[in-house]
């Protein structure tokens, strides 16, 4: 079996954990997966599954082994009435994406990030925006699952809704997910459009643009009290030339741009504000016809750190009234435009939008500049407006108060506990969520 046992430095995408692996394994075969599993537990080790390395937080940290499937991949079969597919769960979403356009189909929605696995982007309830639809997990119809005791099993919502709502959000801490069964709909073709506003604007218009169109998202520019709209509306209309090329260079600009806005604040603080007001001025509204595949996707070039919280949608202005407060009274040199987007109401336990429409507040910033002071007033404010924090960014959350913000965290510990008594699947990071010790 491809698998390492010799020190091995693991490092995340943004370059904030890193740990010493001394295994790591890349099973081929359920088999492996199983015999992986089942090792560990008999060694008495833990292990964590690993994704693409993209969460912000230890989710992935172990000093013992980790489990990529980075080589079990692909999609396995394809119900085609029903337009359904079994996705080996270590695929890439770009790659699944292709994929299911091969097919004539498609996701609904996805996040902006396609390097993400979809076994990583599910535990974690990653999402798009777009106010009709979920995260990525409520579009699973079905999961299999190698369990601490080395058996399979397969879950789906109708006939074991309760595991079901568990595993479809669950931080690697119920098993190693293995294949994905997900709902896709016929392929299509989106129209993204830019448009900037104020922040007054785009607070009193909230519920026009989340119902105007299918997804919307506002980045926002403290200081400037700017808004850039971005949205993508179905189209039948034919794909612009170049699309896919114009598509990713219009993405990489502005997003070169806020970098370049990200330095020149941290030098000089006052231009942020003039950047800020400079670029949402040159934004008029315009237009690229892409295929779906393509639409939700953009390269980052500059490696950043995040936190995010999503928010009872209702509470959106009054939280984004007292943010641009705070970062006005506290100079803390906004850096990076912070974004909002827009998620469906779902009934997963561990989903930060479980039973309420959510408005999502990211806030990026560079790590080395010293965010840690802006990051926790950030997330006391969205915290006090009830927000949920997403598990793959960092946030500053003890056992005690994450069981007040999700109704069900009870209910997925003590599962956790029945199927994991061992805690083979913890870390120091998830024994602290889960209100565990480690022994
Ligand atoms: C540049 C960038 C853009 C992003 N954009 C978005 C976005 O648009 N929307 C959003 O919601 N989030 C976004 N994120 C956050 C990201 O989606 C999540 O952190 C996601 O979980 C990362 O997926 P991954 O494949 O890298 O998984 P990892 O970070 O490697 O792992 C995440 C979790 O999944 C678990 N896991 C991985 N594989 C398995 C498996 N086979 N079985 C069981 N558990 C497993 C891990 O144990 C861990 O708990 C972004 C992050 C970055 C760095």
């Amino acid at each position: 079996m491809p698998s390492r046992r010799h020190p091995d430095t693991w490092t995340n995408w943004a370059g904030t954990v890193h740990c010493e692996v001394t295994n790591h394994a890349q099973p081929v075969t359920i088999e492996q997966i199983q015999a992986e599993v089942l090792r560990a537990a008999e060694e008495g080790e833990r292990l964590r599954p690993v994704g693409a390395g993209r969460s912000f937080s230890p989710l992935c940290w172990s000093d013992e082994n980790h489990l990529s499937l980075a080589k079990f991949t692909g999609i396995e079969s394809t119900d085609v009435q029903n337009q359904r597919v079994w996705v080996r769960s270590g695929t890439t979403l770009r790659r699944l994406t292709h994929s299911l356009a091969n097919r004539g189909l498609a996701l609904e929605n996805a996040p902006d990030n396609d390097r993400l696995t979809l076994s990583g982007a599910i535990s974690t309830a990653s999402h798009g925006s777009g106010a009709a639809f979920g995260n990525l997990s409520t579009l699973v119809t079905g999961l299999r699952m190698v369990c601490a005791d080395g058996t399979v099993r397969e879950v789906r919502p109708d006939t074991d809704a309760e595991l079901f709502s568990a595993t479809a959000v669950s931080l690697g801490a119920l098993g190693v997910i293995t294949h994905v069964e997900l709902q896709c709909v016929d392929d299509y073709k989106l129209v993204s459009s830019t448009a900037s506003t104020t922040l007054g604007v785009a607070m009193e218009r909230l519920n026009e643009l989340r119902r105007d169109h299918r997804n919307a998202e506002l980045f926002w520019f403290p200081y400037a009290n700017s808004v850039i709209v971005r949205a993508l509306d179905v189209t039948r209309d034919p794909k612009s030339w170049l699309s896919p090329v114009r598509h990713t260079l219009t993405h990489s600009l502005e997003r070169r741009i806020y970098s370049s806005i990200a330095i020149a604040a941290r030098r000089a603080p006052r231009t942020a504000e003039r950047f800020g007001r400079m670029l949402t001025r040159r934004n008029a509204t315009r237009s690229n016809v892409v295929d779906a595949r393509d639409a939700y996707a953009f390269r980052r070039f500059a490696r950043f750190q995040a936190l995010e919280y999503a928010l009872p949608v209702e509470r959106l202005p009054a939280a984004i009234e007292a943010l641009d407060k705070i970062i006005r009274a506290l100079d803390f040199r906004v850096h990076f435009p912070i974004e909002v987007r827009f998620v469906k109401s779902d009934a997963l336990w561990l989903s930060p939008h479980t039973g309420r429409e959510s408005a999502c507040v990211a806030v990026p910033a560079y790590p080395d500049t010293p965010f840690e002071g802006y990051f926790s007033v950030v997330a006391e404010v969205l915290e006090r407006h009830g927000g949920r924090p997403h598990w793959g960014m960092v946030h500053p959350h003890t056992h005690d108060e994450l069981r007040t913000m999700y109704p069900r965290f009870d209910d997925f510990c003590a599962l956790r506990r029945e199927l994991d008594p061992r805690g083979l699947f913890l870390n120091p990071h998830l024994a602290a969520v889960f209100g565990e010790s480690l022994r």
